[in-house]
């Protein structure tokens, strides 16, 4: 079967090396399984949104050396997509209305859990269950502003562009049960899942957009992707000895090992 990976930025800012990080290791576990890489831009939240990042994100992997299969998946463009799932799921869902000081809200749909363990074997950080009910709660497919949640379109999309192996951070560990349980829901085929460690700032934060984290160099890539490598686990050789940006990927792809990665708590 064609390994199919991805790498799934939401455009809220630029990329930086936490992101890079993740983006390198879809890249080598599918490229390494003779497979195909997607990109597929998370462009839901139009509020969250910065104008211009998917565009800069899109530029950036380019300088990088990625080179993705097919073309570039909008999330913004799938909403029939969404509605129809949702629709499918109806007799799991429910309305549900909180009104905030007495306004009057739209109601948010979530969808009705249960207790039973959702269990899956991450190839990085191991056996992982999730009661939902108990651990998460009814969660929400349609939030109150009426934009489709991250969860239901994530799905979505894995399994509308064949995605057999997800491969991104482990701040989404705790996500996937929740992704399991649509999946078995919608009749969608399991993806594998390796979640790999976060990189954190010197306050111990996860780098992210959100909290600033610094747009990814762009003049010292070689050296950059070693440090992503290194990161990673990889026992990469220093940059000076790669020529080109294609050696030291053709390297990369031919050496990866997702078993040296060493494992984190989400
Ligand atoms: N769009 C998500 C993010 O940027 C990643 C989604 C995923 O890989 O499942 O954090």
């Amino acid at each position: 079967m064609l390994t199919i990976g991805r790498f799934a930025p939401s455009p809220t800012g630029p990329l930086h090396f936490g992101s890079l990080v993740a983006a390198t290791a879809s890249y080598l576990a599918a490229r390494q399984a003779g497979g195909n890489w997607l990109l597929r831009i998370e462009d839901l939240d139009k509020p969250r949104e910065q104008p211009g990042a998917a565009d800069v994100i899109i530029q950036t992997l380019r300088h990088y050396g990625f080179e993705w299969d097919g073309d570039i998946l909008y999330q913004s463009q799938r909403h029939e997509a969404y509605r129809a799932a949702l629709a499918a799921l109806q007799e799991h869902t429910y309305a549900c209305t909180r009104s905030r000081k007495g306004l009057p809200t739209l109601p948010s749909i979530r969808l009705r859990t249960h207790n039973a363990p959702i269990c899956f074997s991450d190839s990085i950080q191991g056996y992982y269950c999730q009661c939902l009910t108990r651990d998460v709660g009814d969660f929400v497919l349609l939030r109150a502003d009426g934009l489709f949640a991250y969860q239901l379109a994530v799905v979505v999309d894995d399994a509308f562009q064949g995605v057999n192996q997800v491969v991104r951070g482990a701040d989404l560990l705790d996500n996937t049960p929740r992704q399991i349980f649509l999946q078995q829901l919608l009749g969608f085929t399991q993806p594998t899942y390796a979640h790999v460690p976060l990189v954190l700032n010197e306050h111990g934060q996860k780098l992210s957009k959100q909290n600033l984290a610094p747009a990814l160099n762009t003049s010292a890539r070689l050296q950059t992707l070693v440090s992503a490598l290194r990161f990673l686990g990889q026992t990469c050789p220093d940059a000076s000895e790669f020529a080109t940006l294609s050696n030291l990927w053709d390297w990369a792809i031919a050496h990866w090992d997702i078993s040296t990665i060493r494992h984190s708590q989400a």
